[in-house]
């Protein structure tokens, strides 16, 4: 054991400028050293559970990729509970709990066991070359998944883990979250509740080769839009008696939502739409149809997008901007618009920004590029957003670097989970001192 510990130092000491590795602590020497020796152990792992088919609504196999992680954990001197979510019609979360010092902080480490490769996809194999790998899921979220695994098994060698306070959340539903939420969250929100510093171990935002930290991801929110309006003859469109139809009424509004609410880190998307006498929304709202003729006035048109926000005050404020819009009706028509607020906003707090400097504190000892915080309008909405707004302070994007997430040929550097969890057993460890 001291063999290969002291083997990982000198091949650290190669990698590093001495003067920034004199910073680091004993402790902290062994983690980065724990992490380098565990590194082919750890794609091994990873080969295995992204081997395993664990896509949202495959059940059983979301259960198999947490019965492989469960010792992982257990024999970390965690507590691990499979958390049954047939009520919210999905697998079951895992969760892994191990208590410290009480005077230090909670600290909640959040990924994920889902990936959006269900059993008929063709994308199932894990294969690497050389520092690369491939495969469903390796970033989104298994390499996020082994990054929390090696950086507590590093504080476990180091002896840092011992005092300190962690809660793992590994949700089997992230791609596609179980309704309602206040079953399939809710083992989450308790874990906020409970947690002074959230940690998401999605994946690493590298831009140009350099790394960034993510204070702040935007909510995650839908609407529908409906109008309605008396059908007639086309001859009489404009008429008092007539008024516009509802495919007129339903471009004002879209129309209007483009030209007035444009504001910094706010988006909204319409993602499709229909109108015609009828025009009608498809099953599970992810469609809609119309039929209708060129001398008819249009009694319906329906449509269908979404809305990202940085703040709660920008969602609050953007939804009743929309909703003036969608009531200021055309003559002879009606509108109403149904808002479903999903993800709440992780905004950039100047506690988050504080823990990204402690963050870059730890990548100076260790030699590494500060991080500089990554533009929020590119990161969508995740399961740290649902506890965000619950703790004192979020840091994401503690995952690996990859790409291609959500699309076949997904694929992880290798490396970056190295570093990924080195930074996060260190970041850990000065919190619980
Ligand atoms: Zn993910």
């Amino acid at each position: 054991m001291m063999k290969t510990i002291s083997a990982g130092l000198a091949a650290l000491s190669l990698a590093v400028a001495i003067p920034a590795a004199a910073q680091l602590s004993n402790d902290e020497s062994i983690i980065i050293a724990t992490v380098e020796n565990h590194h082919e152990s750890d794609i091994a792992l990873l080969e295995t559970i992204t081997n395993i088919n664990s896509g949202t609504h495959n059940h059983a196999g979301v259960l198999q990729v947490a019965e492989v992680l469960m010792p992982q954990f257990a024999a970390l001197g965690f507590d691990v509970e499979w958390i049954d979510q047939s009520a919210a019609g999905r697998a079951g979360h895992l969760f892994a709990r191990r208590e410290g010092n009480p005077q230090a902080p909670n600290i909640l480490m959040i990924g994920h066991l889902d990936t959006v490769f269900e059993p008929e996809s063709p994308f199932q194999t894990f294969t690497r070359d050389g520092d690369t790998a491939v495969g469903p899921g390796v970033t989104d979220n298994k390499g996020g998944v082994i990054v929390i695994l090696s950086a507590l098994r590093a504080m476990h060698a180091a002896g840092t883990l011992e005092g300190a306070n962690v809660v793992v959340a590994l949700t089997g539903d992230e791609e596609d979250a179980g309704d309602p939420l206040d079953v399939s969250r809710a083992d989450l929100y308790a874990a906020g509740e409970w947690a002074d510093v959230a940690l998401g171990f999605e994946g690493l935002s590298v831009i140009d080769g350099r790394d960034y930290g993510v204070v702040a991801r935007r909510s995650s929110n839908s609407w529908t839009l409906t109008t309605s309006a008396q059908s007639g003859h086309s001859s009489g469109i404009f008429s008092e008696r007539a008024g516009y139809g509802a495919i007129y009424e339903m471009v004002r509004i879209l129309d209007a939502f483009r030209s007035q609410l444009p504001e910094e880190n706010l988006t909204y998307n319409v993602g499709f739409m229909a109108g015609g006498t009828p025009a009608e929304l498809g099953e599970e709202a992810l469609s809609a149809s119309a039929v209708g003729k060129t001398n008819i006035i249009p009694d319906s048109a329906v449509a269908r997008g979404d809305l990202r926000t940085i703040s709660q005050d920008q969602t609050d404020r953007v939804a009743a901007a929309m909703q003036a819009i969608v009531d200021d009706h055309l003559p002879g028509s009606d509108a109403r618009i149904e808002f479903a607020f999903r993800y709440p906003p992780m905004s950039p707090t100047e506690a988050n920004r504080e823990l990204l400097a402690q963050l870059n504190a730890i990548n100076a000892d260790m030699g590494l590029e500060a991080m500089e915080e990554f533009p929020p309008s590119r990161r969508g909405a995740a399961d740290i957003s649902f506890v965000a707004p619950l703790v004192d302070a979020a840091l994401a994007g503690m995952g690996p670097n990859g790409a291609g997430s959500h699309a076949d040929g997904e694929s992880v550097d290798l490396n970056s989970m190295i570093r990924q969890a080195q930074r996060a057993a260190i970041l850990m460890s000065r919190l619980s001192e």
